[in-house]
C-alpha cells in the first residue's frame, strides 16, 4: 500500500490552493485531513461565539470536500501534543505535513507536536501558506524585519506572487481496519458549535466554506473591487470585500485572491480602476504586514511596542467601557458601530478606527480591553491584525505618527454624511435629522424623545486630558 501522510489543518480549511496539502498529495495518493479541537485555543477567555460558528461551518463543509475526493478529515479532541502523535502513531503514518503560523501559542505548540512526532521517528514536513511572502523572505537592507509599513510594502509589492498550487482531484482515504484504530486513538464525529459551548443564533454575514468563499471573491470582483478605493471608507456602502472570516481561516488560499487582483488588472480599461484594485492589495499587503511583525516581536501580542504606553495613566471606568461595548456613549457613530459588531460579528474597517481611538483618547481606557472586546465579538478575530489595528489606533504600536485622535462627528460628517449606518444601527434615531445625527449634537428635547443617551464625555475636554496625560508621559 502507498505512504499514509497526515495533513494537520489549522488555519487552512481547504483543499484548494494549499501549499502543505498540495504537497502531501504530490508525495501519496494517501492523505487523511486532521483537526484538533484545542482545549488551549477553544477554552480560551477571548473565543467569539460567532467565530467559532463560523470556523464549525468550514469543517463541515471541508469534511465534504474530502469525502468528495475519496478520503477523509477526522476530528481529534486534545492537546495537539499529545492527540497527533498518538493518532500517527496508531496509524503508523509516514509522516504528518502542516501550514505554519505566525502566532506566538501556535509557535511553541507546534515545537512539542514536532518533538513529540521526532521521538516517534516519525517525519514532520512544514510549509508557509497564508502569506504571499512567508517572514524572513521581506527584510531590510540590513536584513532586519521591517518595522514601518510604506518600506514593507515597497520590498513586499516588488517581490513576484506566486502561483495558485495545483489543485488534486482524488485521495485515499483509511482502510475499514485503519478507521476502527484511528477511533481507538481518540477520534470522534465533528461536534457542532453548541456542543462545544459557543452558541451564535443570528446569521453569519459570510457563509463558511471553501465555495461560499470563492463565491464571495467572485462577488467582490465583479461588482465592488473597481470602486474599492472610494467605497471602501463608507460603512453604509458594500464597498469591501468581506473575505476577512475566509482569510483568517485560510478558508480561500491567499495566492488564489493575487491572481484573481491580477485578473482584474489585465481586464482593466481606466486608471481609477488599476488604483483601486492596487489599494485593494495594499489591504492585503497590510494582513502581510502584521503578520510579519508579529512573527519577529513576538511580544507585541502582550503588550505595547512603545515602552511609553506600557505606565501610561488610564483614566477611564467600568461604568464608561460598559457603555463602549453596549453602544451607549452618546456618540452615535461609535454606538452604531459597537452595535454592529454586536449584532453581526463583523464591523467595517473605518468605524473600527473610530471606535478604538474613542476608547484610547475620549474614554482614555487601556487599548488591550478593547483588543480582549474585539476578539470576543469578531468572526475574523485575529492576534495579528487585531493586535496592530489597535495598537496603530492608541498609538502604542508600530506606526510612526506619534499621535492619532479622530474625532467622532468629523469621521461621521465626512464617511456617513446622511448619516445611513448610523439610522440603520441605531433604530431609536431614524426619526433625528441626519445633521443632528453626525454632528451628535442631538437636541434634548428629540434625546428625551428617544431614550438615547447624553454623550458621556465631552471630546474637545477629553482631547486636551489625553494630550496633557502623553505629555507628561513623554516627560517622564
Ligand atoms: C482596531 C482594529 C482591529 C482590527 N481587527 C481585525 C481582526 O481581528 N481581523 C482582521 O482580519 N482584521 C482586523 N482589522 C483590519 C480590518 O478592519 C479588517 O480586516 C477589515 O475590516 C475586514 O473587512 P474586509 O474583509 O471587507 O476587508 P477588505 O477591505 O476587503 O480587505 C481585504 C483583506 O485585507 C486584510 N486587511 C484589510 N485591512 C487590514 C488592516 N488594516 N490590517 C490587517 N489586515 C487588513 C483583511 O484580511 C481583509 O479581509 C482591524 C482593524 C482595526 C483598526
Amino acid at each position: 500500500m502507498a505512504e499514509l501522510v497526515l495533513f494537520w489543518h489549522r488555519r487552512d480549511l481547504r483543499i484548494l490552493d494549499n501549499v502543505g496539502l498540495s504537497a502531501a498529495r504530490a508525495r501519496t495518493p494517501r492523505v487523511v485531513g486532521v483537526f484538533c479541537l484545542d482545549s488551549g485555543i477553544l477554552d480560551r477567555d477571548d473565543m467569539a461565539p460567532v467565530r467559532v460558528t463560523y470556523m464549525m461551518g468550514c469543517l463541515q463543509a471541508l469534511e465534504k470536500q474530502y469525502e468528495a475526493v475519496g478520503s477523509q478529515l477526522i476530528i481529534l479532541k486534545a492537546k495537539p501534543e499529545e492527540g497527533i502523535p498518538r493518532l500517527a502513531r496508531a496509524l503508523n503514518v509516514d509522516a504528518v505535513f502542516w501550514n505554519q503560523d505566525v502566532e506566538p501559542y501556535a509557535q511553541a505548540r507546534d515545537r512539542r507536536v514536532i518533538a513529540a512526532l521526532q521521538q516517534n521517528s516519525i517525519a514532520v514536513s512544514t510549509f508557509w501558506d497564508q502569506l504571499l511572502h512567508a517572514p524572513g523572505e521581506i527584510l531590510t537592507n540590513a536584513g532586519e524585519p521591517y518595522t514601518v509599513y510604506s518600506p514593507f510594502w515597497r520590498n513586499w509589492s516588488s517581490k513576484t506572487k506566486l502561483e495558485p498550487c495545483p489543485t488534486f482531484r482524488n485521495a485515499q482515504g483509511l482502510t475499514a481496519d485503519e478507521h476502527a484504530i484511528a477511533i481507538e486513538a481518540g477520534i470522534l464525529p465533528l461536534p457542532t458549535a453548541p456542543e462545544l459551548g459557543f452558541v451564535w443564533d443570528a446569521p453569519l454575514i459570510v457563509d463558511p466554506g471553501e465555495q461560499a468563499a470563492k463565491d464571495i471573491l467572485d462577488y467582490f470582483c465583479q461588482n465592488a473591487i473597481a470602486e474599492y478605493q472610494e467605497n471602501r471608507n463608507y460603512p453604509a456602502v458594500l464597498g469591501t470585500s468581506l473575505l476577512s472570516a475566509p482569510l483568517k481561516f485560510g478558508v480561500i488560499g491567499i495566492r488564489t485572491l493575487w491572481a484573481a487582483t491580477t485578473l482584474q488588472l489585465e481586464d482593466c480599461r481606466s486608471d481609477e480602476v488599476r488604483a483601486s484594485i492596487q489599494t485593494w492589495r495594499q489591504e492585503l499587503a497590510w494582513r502581510e504586514f502584521y503578520q510579519h511583525v508579529l512573527y519577529a516581536f513576538p511580544a507585541l501580542a502582550d503588550g505595547p511596542y512603545r515602552p511609553l504606553w506600557q505606565t501610561f495613566p488610564w483614566q477611564g471606568t467600568d461604568e464608561q467601557f460598559e457603555a463602549w461595548c453596549t453602544g451607549q456613549t452618546g456618540y452615535p457613530i461609535v454606538d452604531a458601530a459597537m452595535r454592529q459588531l454586536n449584532q453581526t460579528g463583523w464591523m467595517h474597517n473605518r468605524c473600527r478606527m473610530i471606535v478604538a481611538s474613542f476608547l484610547t483618547k475620549d474614554l482614555i481606557i487601556n487599548w488591550q480591553r478593547g483588543e480582549k472586546y474585539f476578539m470576543q465579538n469578531l468572526i475574523d478575530g485575529d492576534l495579528a491584525a487585531n493586535n496592530g489595528g489597535w495598537q496603530w489606533s492608541a498609538s502604542s504600536g508600530m506606526d510612526p505618527k506619534p499621535l492619532r485622535i479622530f474625532n467622532p462627528a468629523s469621521q461621521a460628517q465626512k464617511f456617513d454624511p446622511e448619516a445611513e449606518y448610523i439610522r440603520e444601527w441605531l433604530p431609536e434615531l431614524r426619526s433625528v435629522d441626519p445633521e443632528y445625527l453626525v454632528t451628535g449634537k442631538i437636541p434634548a428635547d428629540q434625546l428625551q424623545r428617544t431614550g438615547y443617551p447624553q454623550p458621556i464625555v465631552d471630546h474637545a475636554v477629553q482631547q486636551r486630558l489625553f494630550k496633557q496625560l502623553y505629555q507628561q508621559q513623554k516627560e517622564g
